[in-house]
């Protein structure tokens, strides 16, 4: 019988085996997860996540969903665009992650609104028609069953909600992507080794990225999850997609 196998950046592993692997790697990097992020996006991280926020439809009382919400970044965003009405959950599968994200929102005293729960995202453990706006930033490429995962999303969307990939994608300009490519596969783990003293996990990020479909290719499994009007917006060349659907 032919065993059921997926990718782990490079590497082919059993399917079964990578949501462990994938959060035993988050552990790993989630003290440094901020700083990193800001040295390997040279802070850009920030403005595509912005223009997340930007086309989401979020408003006062809306009810968002941040899948894979890691440090909660794009949740923080929420709450002040919803100006402190309205309720946003992290959800991610891996604790120290959320432990970080819940630190920092309480550094900066930020606590009403916020909740977190520990969840895979492709079995969400709340009620369908629960959200306003369901996000994903950076997460879908971690996850071992895409498909489930969207499928999932969109269970929990009510009807009028958005969703929102914000994902790692495919770079259309040649020379650009040559560019990235020396970067990702020379400075990433460099730094990764350096900074955050684990160059195999900023291995696997760069990696991952390079396995993960290209724009078209995710805008076809957010439609056969059924979200409708799907579109995606190139950023950065490419570098990073939104993709945004809807739930009709
Ligand atoms: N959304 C945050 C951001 O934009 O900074 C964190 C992104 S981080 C690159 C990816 C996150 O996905 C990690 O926090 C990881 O624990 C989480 N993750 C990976 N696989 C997951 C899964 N199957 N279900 C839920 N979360 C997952």
């Amino acid at each position: 019988m032919q065993e059921n196998k997926t990718d782990f950046g490079f590497a082919r592993i059993r399917t079964e085996d990578k949501t462990r692997r994938v959060s035993a790697l988050f552990s790993s990097v989630a003290a440094n997860y901020d700083l990193m992020n800001d040295l390997m996006s040279l802070g850009l991280h920030r403005l595509w996540k912005r223009q997340a926020l930007h086309i989401s439809h979020v408003r006062r009382g809306s009810c968002v969903l941040d899948v894979a919400g890691g440090t909660g970044d794009m949740a923080r965003l929420y709450l002040a665009r919803m100006g402190g009405q309205g309720r946003v959950v992290v959800s991610d599968v891996n604790q120290a992650m959320l432990h970080q994200g819940r630190d920092r929102s309480l550094d900066l005293g930020i606590s009403a609104g916020l909740d977190y729960v520990q969840a895979n995202a492709e079995s969400l453990p709340f009620a369908n028609y629960s959200f306003d706006c369901i996000c994903m930033a950076f997460g879908l490429r971690n996850v071992s069953d895409k498909p489930a995962a969207l499928l999932s999303m969109y269970e929990k969307l009510k009807f009028g909600g958005t969703v929102i990939i914000v994902e790692f994608s495919t770079v259309a300009v040649p020379v650009l992507r040559r560019l990235y490519d020396l970067y990702s596969f020379k400075l990433i783990p460099m730094l990764g080794k350096f900074i955050a003293k684990d160059e195999a996990s900023y291995r696997y990020l760069v990696e991952s990225i390079r396995m993960h479909p290209d724009q078209e290719t995710v805008s076809a499994m957010m439609e056969a999850a059924g979200f409708c009007r799907v579109e995606y917006f190139n950023l950065s060349g490419g570098i990073v997609a939104i993709h945004r659907g809807y739930k009709l």
